[in-house]
């Protein structure tokens, strides 16, 4: 159940109201990282969730998360207020101020309405652990360019509170998937296929305008690289386990065997 106690998480004070600033804050308001979704996406989650341990840590950050959002109503709310009265700031948001009164709507800061399409509901723990887990990070990034562009000291300590309290949440989220004890590339119950799961294929080659170049890193080093596949025709055949096919070795033989180790593809060099 639901409580709600007249007391903000954080005491909000503005100097000097900003109109345009005030706009931008509703991207934390009813944008797609913003409080509600990440309020809507944990509470969700967490109706759906029989982890006992995690669906308790889910229904803490989902509240939490409300009065987050709580937090950047009333502090947009401050912004926005002379849009009510001076022309000049209702200008910044014409939709704001003239079909909101200068009020908070459950818009982002282009006036889109908020949606349900924002959230992440898998019903699948820990996919769903790093959605929210990607889902802070955005938060905090969203945060870190807002303090960016104010002025308003009060702002930027509200603010400040808001972007730590994500990298707290992100950690939880980590160690909540982490005591689940799952292999990092475990999803699901349905193994990838051998052979083919082991391929990278170099999709994009040639060297650019810019200065782009093809490179190698850890995802195609000490892995099968399948050179331009398309230019070699390559196709994948069958992607069953035991009888998984490709069209990799083009010099007459059958097609390899993904889970045989029968490959013969071009390694750079
Ligand atoms: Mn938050
Ligand atoms: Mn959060």
């Amino acid at each position: 159940m639901y409580h709600h106690i007249k007391k903000l998480m954080f005491t909000v004070r503005v100097g000097q109201p900003e109109p345009r600033f005030g706009n931008m804050l509703l991207e934390q308001f009813g944008g797609a990282n913003g409080e509600l979704a990440a309020a809507m996406q944990y509470s969700i989650q967490g109706i759906n969730c029989e982890d006992m341990p995690c669906k308790d840590l889910l229904m803490d950050i989902g509240t939490e998360e409300l009065s987050h959002l709580e937090i950047v109503g009333t502090l947009a709310r401050m912004h926005l207020k002379p849009m009510k009265t001076d022309a000049d700031a209702a200008e910044c948001d014409p939709l704001v101020a003239i079909a909101g009164g200068g009020g908070v709507t459950l818009c982002n800061s282009m006036g889109d309405a908020w949606t349900a399409d924002y959230l992440k509901v898998t019903g699948e723990l820990d996919v769903d652990l790093r959605s929210n887990i990607a889902a802070e990070a955005r938060a905090k990034i969203v945060y870190e360019r807002l303090i960016n562009f104010c002025d308003d000291p009060g702002t930027k300590e509200a603010l400040q509170f808001l972007m730590t309290r994500e990298i707290t949440h992100m950690r939880a989220f980590m160690q909540a998937l982490d005591s689940l004890g799952k292999a990092p590339l475990s999803i699901g119950l349905i193994p990838p296929t051998p052979g083919i799961v082991d391929q990278y294929y170099n999709d994009s080659t040639g060297e650019g305008d810019g200065g782009e170049v093809d490179t190698t890193g850890p995802w195609n080093t000490g892995i099968e690289v399948v050179e331009a596949p398309a230019l070699a025709e390559f196709q994948v055949l069958k992607a069953t386990p035991t009888t998984a096919q490709t069209t990799l070795d083009r010099n007459g033989k059958k097609p390899a065997r993904s889970d045989s180790k029968a490959h013969s593809a071009k390694r750079r060099r």
